[in-house]
């Protein structure tokens, strides 16, 4: 049973957050709705929410139709320079408009719940690659300058609280300012973020790495990050996704 289908169990946050939530009740990182102090998620979302689950793609961590194959339709004509990525939610429905609002609509306070999903269901694996920084997709600074935060950044550092990991900010920078990746399609999307990532010293301390992002798509941006990586020195690069598309057709 994951943590949000236990009923009551558990509070959100600390005693300050406890006083806050007389004032500012607390609400559904599903659907926004005001919650009861101590539970995740309203009721219905409760019971509409789901993690993924196997069988997944190998390679990105989408769904499959079916566990006879190991790699989604998109894996199998193509290949990664990251190693390997694992995502929680499937991009749809009220979590797709959860993930809307984190972004553009200020809802910060959203990723302690995404964080939480993502250590329950994804940390013992990042453990069993001993990954050694989490790293945020990084936003062009002008434009989270403009939205006040990159949400990959706020996500990274949930997570590194929940996983006792350390956060790395500053590891990578977006240099150019990208068109958002869901107006184009993949060869404009590869071509989109070409020279986009610089890594901040020519030679990384890391090995083992884990990228973070609200949304993988087709990967451009995850390789774009990765070949970036790899050229100063990590190892393996790794990513958890908040969301993910659809390893099959429907
Ligand atoms: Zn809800
Ligand atoms: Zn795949």
């Amino acid at each position: 049973m994951l943590f949000w289908e236990r009923f009551g169990k558990e509070f959100m946050g600390s005693a300050k957050d406890r006083i806050l939530s007389l004032f500012f009740p607390p609400r559904c990182p599903v659907c926004d709705g005001v919650v009861l102090p101590g539970v995740w998620l309203c009721e219905p979302c409760r019971k509409e929410i789901k993690a993924i689950r196997e069988p997944v793609c190998k390679k990105c961590g989408k769904p499959l139709g079916d566990d006879r194959a190991e790699y989604c339709f998109d894996c199998q004509k193509r290949k990664h320079l990251y190693s390997q990525g694992k995502a929680v939610f499937v991009y749809e429905g009220a979590l797709r408009n959860s993930i809307y609002r984190f972004k553009y609509a200020g809802k910060r306070e959203y990723a302690s719940f995404y964080a939480r999903a993502a250590a329950e269901l994804c940390g013992g694996w990042l453990k069993s690659k001993n990954v050694e920084a989490i790293v945020p997709v990084p936003m062009f600074p002008r434009k989270q300058r403009l939205r006040g935060y990159n949400q990959a950044e706020v996500f990274a550092k949930a997570l590194g609280r929940e996983l006792q990991i350390p956060v790395d900010c500053r590891l990578v920078r977006r240099v150019r300012n990208t068109v958002p990746q869901k107006e184009l399609n993949e060869q404009e999307r590869v071509l989109n973020v070409k020279n986009a990532f610089q890594s901040a010293a020519n030679i990384v301390k890391y090995r083992q790495i884990v990228l973070v992002d609200d949304i993988y798509t087709t990967g451009s941006t995850m390789d774009a990050l990765a070949e970036v990586l790899l050229t100063a020195g990590v190892k393996e690069v790794y990513y958890i996704c908040i969301s993910i598309g659809k390893g099959y057709r429907q």
